[in-house]
């Protein structure tokens, strides 16, 4: 039975699932669940219990988003989680819809090309730093990527909505917006802003073309992107993604011997993809393994993260040389198996994954 069908026949009748995410021993709440759907990904608070409801309708079922899990440093591999599902059948009100923010309800401020939205509640220095920040982090990703990156919004909440989700401004740039309580550490700010504005100037900018089999590649990018910047901008900061990355990494024993990493396999093996034709077996089958085998599912961030930094490595002007051939081919695989030197990307020993993220253990 296919999704379409439990539909009609009202399993989805509040258009939710209801389930529990916890990180370790610990319910991931303040973490968001990330629905990559157009033109906005939708994006889901963990509430308190680690509850997140997700909204189960015709659209996104169609439109067979990918699912990331995203913490106070940006993306969490989702093999540091796991997750317990139920169907919500019945039961569900109005209030407890996620929350749909405008940007054209907030204050703005123009950052050049950006803008930082924000609740009348929030401090103007708060307003004004993040514009400093945002101003900053495209001023070197313009001269990390050689281009003007695709313009960004992001917004600065004087609430803590449990899910909430922004659309496009009217200059049609994306929105990221930010809870109260998450402003208080700008890292997150950093480390998330930039991972996502990656994506954009990648699929924006640069062109490429979308693959579920290069995901981690793609990720694996932003994560060394959003590392690069949050280096130049905080030097002696120890809350780096690659930090953060490097402590799970090791509290979960993955610098174990064992067979060399393949990005295009993790990718294949765990991808959160869901299939249109039979979303909802697939959704809990997917959520079935998850629950029990949570260490071996999303380690594509920390690997792709730690290939990108070898690649780097073996030749400083990796990044550029990959920019350059992605403008005849907008395929991110093809490019990087050509350009890559010395570690092929199906083929990373797990000790030099090792290495790479512990170097940025202070
Ligand atoms: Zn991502």
């Amino acid at each position: 039975m296919g999704a379409e069908t439990l539909i009609d026949h009202g399993y989805f009748s509040d258009g939710k699932l209801r389930g529990t995410v916890f990180r370790g021993e610990k319910p991931a709440e303040g973490h968001r669940v990330i629905l990559r759907t157009q033109p906005e990904p939708l994006v889901l608070e963990i509430g308190p219990g680690g509850i997140v409801d997700v909204p189960i309708n015709r659209k996104i079922i169609a439109e067979n988003p990918t699912v990331e899990v995203h913490g106070p440093h940006g993306a969490v591999p989702l093999w540091n989680l796991s997750f317990t599902w139920a169907f919500t059948v019945s039961g569900c009100k109005n209030g407890d819809e996620s929350e749909f923010f405008d940007p054209a309800d907030l204050r703005v401020k123009e950052v050049g090309r950006d803008a930082v939205y924000s609740d009348v509640g929030v401090p103007p220095e708060q307003v004004e730093a993040a514009a400093t920040l945002l101003s900053q982090e495209r001023e070197v990703l313009r001269e990390l990527f050689g281009i003007d990156p695709a313009p960004i919004a992001i917004a600065l909440l004087d609430s803590d909505p449990k899910s909430f989700s922004f659309k496009s401004d009217s200059r049609g740039r994306p929105v990221w917006g930010i809870r109260s309580s998450k402003r208080r550490d700008d890292t997150m700010v950093i480390s998330f802003v930039v991972h996502e504005w990656t994506h954009g100037i990648l699929r924006e900018n640069i062109g490429i073309r979308h693959s579920p089999d290069a995901r981690f590649l793609e990720d694996g990018l932003c994560e060394y992107v959003a590392q690069r910047v949050y280096l130049t901008l905080r030097p002696a900061g120890s809350e780096s993604s690659a930090a953060v990355r490097n402590r799970s990494y090791r509290e979960r024993g993955g610098a174990r011997d064992g067979k060399n990493y393949d990005l295009i396999k993790l990718a294949r093996e765990h991808s959160a993809h869901l299939d249109a034709e039979t979303a909802a077996e697939t959704l809990i089958q997917y959520m079935e393994a998850m629950c029990h085998d949570p260490t071996e599912v999303i380690l594509g961030y920390e690997v792709g993260l730690a290939w990108w930094v070898i690649q780097t490595d073996a030749d400083p002007h990796f990044l550029e040389r990959v920019l350059a051939a992605l403008e005849t081919d907008p395929d991110l695989e093809v490019v990087l198996r050509k350009e890559q030197r010395g570690t092929p990307l199906d083929s990373i020993p797990r000790r030099d994954v090792a290495e790479v993220l512990g170097r940025y253990e202070n």
